[in-house]
């Protein structure tokens, strides 16, 4: 019946997953290429099932991985965007979220999230579909304000640089421990109130042209840095009470192993800090699944820098990118994200504020400065 009831009422699954607040990760493979070899992916199931097989071994090779959702190659932008919008709608409701793009370089991991235009077609991806939700829905409500900021820093070589910076994102950042969910984690990063998507996506082009490239044999235009677009939103209704949230959206550097990209000096050293953060991320995750008492979280600056969005209070969603025409690195992808899938985060919680409490708040402040001036 429980099945049942999740088949006919859509709502009500939502609802249900709200409940549960555990990470979802979704599975997206890409269309294989003229130019690539076959694919090592023999099956996809309708309930989140994948097979896997090496195609170059005869014996029997299968594997199953299970996650939330498999897209597979003929999976369009909007279906895509479908599953997730009510995971970004709930940012508006107090949510933290933090949606994720891991995978090999060439995987698609920036066709998801920024989609892709060649010239006669635009497809828009997932950031874009977000943005335009929620600036409709801060127009339809009447009974809350909205204000709606954005950040956007990249991570490369452990160092968190601004994106939106005039000087080119020169400045190194430092990240603060910010306990309360008001709190930015990066102060110092360049923070812009936004009025539309137009206003997002053009602080987007300045971000991207501002972002680390480099070349490696596997990609001539290969991403080596983690980015993070965030989307802050403090809400306020009209007796008072106000949400704070954000929406981070990570588009992160490719995951293919050191020996294959056959780099050295410099872009051996990217790509040891990759492997890195990854795997930090990777035990952040664990951890959590496991529901042990430490979570490594300062181990990177990923880790550091999203810890309001990895905990017990928020919501993740992890979009797994396998590169299907390799078996090696599929399978170490997969891997990764089935560490993910077991994680059973506690019930999210929104990030809310009861004008009675603000009052209190403003009042202890107000006592707090009164003594200091007697003092
Ligand atoms: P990554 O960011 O993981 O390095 P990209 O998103 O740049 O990979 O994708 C590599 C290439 O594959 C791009 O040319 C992109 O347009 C194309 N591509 C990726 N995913 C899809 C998809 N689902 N459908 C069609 N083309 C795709
Ligand atoms: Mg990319």
């Amino acid at each position: 019946r429980y099945h049942q009831a999740i088949k006919e009422n859509r709502h009500l699954y939502n609802i249900l997953q709200e409940l549960r607040g555990n990470i979802r990760v979704f599975c997206r493979i890409r269309p294989i290429f003229k130019f690539e070899a076959k694919s090592c992916i023999e099956y996809i199931g309708n309930d989140g099932s994948l097979m896997v097989f090496d195609p170059c071994k005869s014996q029997n090779t299968r594997k199953i991985f299970q996650f939330n959702k498999v897209f597979g190659p003929a999976t369009t932008q909007g279906e895509v965007y479908k599953e997730t919008q009510s995971l970004i709608r709930s940012v508006m409701d107090g949510y933290n979220v933090c949606i994720f793009a891991y995978g090999q370089t060439g995987a698609g991991k920036t066709y998801t999230m920024c989609g892709s235009s060649n010239g006669s077609c635009e497809e828009l991806g997932i950031n874009h579909m977000a943005l335009n939700d929620l600036f409709q829905i801060s127009s339809i409500r009447e009974d809350i304000k909205y204000d709606i900021h954005v950040q956007m820093v990249e991570i490369y070589n452990e160092q968190v640089r601004d994106l939106l910076a005039e000087d080119g994102a020169n400045t190194k950042l430092e990240i603060m421990n910010c306990s309360g969910n008001g709190g930015l984690s990066i102060p110092n990063a360049s923070i812009r109130g936004v009025q539309s998507t137009a206003d997002v996506l053009n602080l987007m082009i300045l971000g991207e042209k501002n972002r680390a490239f480099s070349s490696t044999a596997m990609n001539h235009r290969s991403s080596r840095s983690h980015s993070v677009l965030t989307i802050h939103v403090h809400g306020k209704d009209i007796s008072g009470n106000t949400i704070r949230s954000c929406l981070h959206l990570v588009d992160l550097a490719g995951s293919e192993r050191v020996d294959k990209s056959e780099v050295t000096g410099d872009q051996l050293k990217e790509a040891q800090h990759i492997n890195k953060s990854l795997s930090c991320l990777g035990d952040v995750i664990t951890a959590l699944a496991q529901k042990n008492s430490h979570i490594p979280y300062r181990n990177s600056k990923l880790t550091q820098l999203l810890q309001n969005s990895l905990g017990g209070n928020a919501k993740m969603l992890m979009f797994i990118h396998p590169e299907s025409d390799s078996h090696g690195e599929t399978i170490s992808t997969l891997k990764f994200a089935q560490r993910a899938s077991t994680v059973e985060l506690g019930a999210p919680h929104q990030n809310k504020e009861s004008s009675e409490i603000r009052n209190l708040k403003e009042q202890i402040d107000n006592l707090k400065k009164a003594l200091m001036i007697k003092e």
